[in-house]
């Protein structure tokens, strides 16, 4: 197919930003009368990474991450990975560590993400309803593949739990 963007001059309208901007700052959109997006670039990006955050949009980055790595399949349907995501505690569950103080932790691991992370309890059954959990970057990375769900909850009982607590009292100060 040729298209005829390509030769065509002048400037558009964002209908985001609202921004006269040259034509080469619009994506392409194949059933728009002119053949460029209505929004920016630019607005396009942001736009996608707030999607990116909400539920709906968490769901769709791990369907297509089921797709390409074998051994995490997805059986919970999207209406009920929202359900469970929106009403699932804002607590890490192995180290009980609330997310609204991951971004105050000294941690290189937690101070970065700021969000808990989605988890399997059992890793072999993917994510399926009542296999998923929230839990903070910190206790997903020395879990990894090698604990147990209740291995793990001991040691963030045990060993993490003491850490961030001691880290949130000095921050405070
Ligand atoms: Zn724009
Ligand atoms: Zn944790």
């Amino acid at each position: 197919m040729k298209d005829n963007i390509t030769h065509m001059v002048g400037t558009k309208e964002c209908t985001k930003c609202g921004r006269n901007l040259p034509l080469s700052a619009f994506g392409k959109h194949r059933i728009s009368k002119d053949g460029l997006a209505h929004r920016c670039k630019e607005c396009a990006r942001i736009n996608a990474k707030k999607y990116r955050q909400t539920p709906a949009g968490i769901y769709n980055n791990i369907q297509g991450r089921s797709r390409f790595y074998k051994g995490r399949p997805l059986s919970i349907s999207k209406e009920a990975f929202i359900e469970w995501y929106d009403s699932a505690p804002r607590t890490c569950v192995y180290c009980d560590v609330p997310e609204e103080l991951l971004h105050k932790l000294g941690d290189t691991v937690n101070g970065r993400t700021r969000k808990l992370n989605i988890d399997r309890v059992v890793n072999a059954k993917g994510y399926a309803k009542g296999n998923l959990l929230l839990c903070c970057q910190r206790c997903n990375y020395i879990k990894s593949d090698f604990f147990t769900y209740e291995e793990m909850r001991e040691i963030g009982q045990k060993y993490v739990k003491p850490r961030w607590i001691k880290e949130s009292a000095k921050n405070a100060m």
